[in-house]
């Protein structure tokens, strides 16, 4: 295991819901390192999606900050943020939202072109992600034409398309039975050993919580190890 890719330091996140005030985060410190895969386990509505967010940078904070890859982003502006967030980032949520017409190899080589990289380079390198995620016989099929742990797959293969130092999940298997679910997050452990990528999953699946490096909560706003 490598050194901190991401951070979060003293993050407060509280909501106002009429005239309460709703706090999600308070406190929150988090250390995320290189090749490290992290379960994040907590009930619906604890902010586990609030709380990747945040890390993600697609929010900010009310207060403390979020340091990724040694940048401490809190006072950075929006265009700063966002290329880190490009170059250091990759999302996977419950649903693919894969680009629907067109292929799978086009929708892992889209966030590579959009960073400017050559399309041959692009084409390559998606191919070769294809091929981690076991998935590289599909390549030209479109989303629609794939199974649901298929569509995952190259959702999966996209979000790291452009080598980002962080991976977070939201729920990434929580749409597939539990045969595929754990099939897709072998592909996914596989990818991550051989990246040496940091990874933060938001998952129910006590089964695939198991398998990472550790399981973390949230209790009371902040982010503490499950409970065994
Ligand atoms: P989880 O991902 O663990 O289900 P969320 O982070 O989505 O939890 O939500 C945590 C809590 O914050 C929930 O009670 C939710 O209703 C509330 N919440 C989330 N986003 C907002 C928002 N934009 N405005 C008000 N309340 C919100």
């Amino acid at each position: 295991m490598g050194g901190a890719v991401l951070e979060l330091r003293s993050v407060e996140r509280h909501y106002l819901q009429g005239d309460r005030k709703l706090t999600i985060l308070s406190g929150t410190d988090f250390t995320l390192s290189s090749g490290e895969m992290v379960a994040l386990v907590a009930p619906s509505g604890a902010g586990k999606s609030t709380l990747l967010q945040i890390a993600g940078l697609l929010e900010r904070p009310d207060a403390g900050d979020v340091i990724v890859a040694g940048q401490a982003c809190g006072r950075l502006s929006d265009d700063r943020r966002t290329a880190i967030r490009r170059n250091e980032i990759g999302f996977v949520y419950q649903f693919h939202h894969l680009l629907p017409e067109f292929s799978a190899l086009e929708n892992v080589m889209m966030p590579q072109m959009i960073a400017g990289l050559p399309v041959e380079e692009a084409r390559a390198r998606a191919a070769q992600l294809l091929g981690y995620m076991k998935i590289g016989d599909r390549a030209e099929h479109r989303p629609p034409e794939l199974s649901g742990g298929e569509q995952q797959r190259v959702a999966i293969a996209r979000a790291v398309a452009n080598a980002p130092m962080v991976l977070l999940a939201d729920e990434p298997t929580g749409n597939l039975d539990p045969a595929t679910a754990s099939y897709v997050f072998d592909a996914l452990e596989a990818l991550v050993r051989q990246s040496g990528l940091a990874a933060l999953i938001a998952t129910h699946n006590h089964e695939l919580a198991g398998r990472m490096d550790r399981r973390v909560t949230l209790d009371a706003g902040k982010v503490v190890p499950l409970p065994e």
